[in-house]
């Protein structure tokens, strides 16, 4: 996402795009990012610097570290960055920024769900979705 630094000068702006996921080359073994990312972001003049507050929608795919399951999941999230107008060019361009900020928000550990119940380590059963055979053998 690109804004004019001119424009910028002038006007508040609220831009708004959509980015194939794989563009921006983010997956990883347990997580994959389906299409598309949907930014919208506010831009504004603050003194000397230009706040971008931008709002960004993925969609993942997971595999539960647990129970291995894939699992879809849309996550919004909200940032606000700020530029300092003197460093700019004649354009801000903010995807850096917000790819970097979509992968700090992977999850430490990847679960389809906090009560997830994971695979029983005796006879691998979902145990979310089938009983323990243990006892049965
Ligand atoms: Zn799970
Ligand atoms: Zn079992």
């Amino acid at each position: 996402m690109k804004v004019s630094v001119e424009d910028l000068k002038r006007k508040e702006m609220t831009v708004s795009e959509d980015i194939p996921a794989a563009d921006w080359d983010m997956d990883s073994f347990d997580v994959k990012f389906l299409n598309d990312l949907h930014i919208v972001c506010k831009f504004f003049l603050a003194y000397k610097e230009v706040v971008a507050d931008a709002q960004v929608t993925v969609n993942r795919k997971i595999i539960c570290s647990r129970c291995l399951g894939e699992v879809c999941q849309i996550v919004k999230q909200n940032f606000i960055k700020s530029y300092e107008i003197d460093k700019l060019d004649k354009f801000l361009d903010i995807d850096k920024d917000i790819r970097e900020e979509i992968l700090l928000n992977f999850p430490l550990k990847v679960l389809c769900s906090s009560k997830c119940k994971g695979l029983c380590p005796g006879c691998g059963a979902n145990l979310n979705i089938e009983a323990c055979k243990c006892r049965d053998k």
